[in-house]
């Protein structure tokens, strides 16, 4: 496997909402001990910011002057706190607002670099596994695996139904399958880090694949020579 210059692994997971990136991304960090870091909370962070705040979301300056000065601290511990300015966000990010808004201030350049700084640093801790959109393209170009997961958007769908039903959320089947579809063309189509796989990227599908399945597959995958 290709390891990077400071020899640290680098794993890269990147795929649209509710392939199983962040379940599948923690497993694999815990199995080969290594940092687990959710990108996607950090901009869900902005954008609870940004709401709490009152400020227009099409409004590109002032959200990105917020993301500048917001501290966003990912919480290592088997909690995984999300801390927003001192603040415990890590259900709040979480709700069906929160998710319509975050593909829009996850596309404003301002947002985006200074999040992208704080990702590099995170990596730069040890080895990494970073779970997003543009990890592979983008935030970590010489990561040593690159793996882009995929699943129809069905499955997709009902995945993040039964977690939302779970958290006693009452939300139906088919508005949560029209918010991911929405969610997932603004990512794709967005100018900045497009949501694509990176041109070496392993492309796997989980559609009907348990997750023991799949991290055990990403784990050999890590084994492997030549990468
Ligand atoms: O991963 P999650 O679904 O929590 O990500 C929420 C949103 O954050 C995505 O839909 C996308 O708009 C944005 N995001 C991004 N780049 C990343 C991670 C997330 O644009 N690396």
């Amino acid at each position: 496997m290709k390891q990077t210059q400071q020899q640290a692994l680098q794993i890269a997971i990147d795929g649209p909402a509710g392939a199983g990136k962040s379940t599948i991304a923690k497993l694999v960090a815990k199995q080969l001990n290594l940092f687990y870091v959710d990108t996607g909370a950090m901009y869900r962070a902005i954008a609870y910011k940004a709401l709490k705040n009152k400020i227009l979301l099409e409004d590109e300056l002032n959200v990105s002057q917020i993301a500048k000065t917001t501290e966003v601290v990912l919480d290592h511990s088997d909690e995984r706190t999300v801390w927003c300015d001192g603040e415990d966000v890590t259900h709040a990010i979480r709700s069906p607002e929160i998710s319509r808004a975050v593909s829009t201030v996850a596309a404003y350049v301002g947002v985006r670099d200074r999040l992208v700084e704080l990702q590099r640093r995170e990596a730069e801790r040890g080895g990494v596994v970073m779970d997003g959109r543009d990890i592979g393209t983008h935030v970590l170009p010489e990561a040593s695996l690159k793996i882009f997961l995929t699943a129809t958007l069905q499955e997709r769908a009902n995945r993040r139904w039964l977690e939302l039903v779970k958290a006693g959320k009452n939300v139906l089947f088919e508005e949560v399958a029209q918010d991911m579809q929405k969610r997932d063309r603004q990512d794709i189509e967005r100018k900045v880090s497009p949501l694509e796989p990176a041109q070496d990227a392993v492309i796997l599908d989980t559609t009907g694949v348990s997750v023991e399945e799949m991290v055990a597959k990403i784990v050999a995958l890590t084994q492997e020579d030549g990468r």
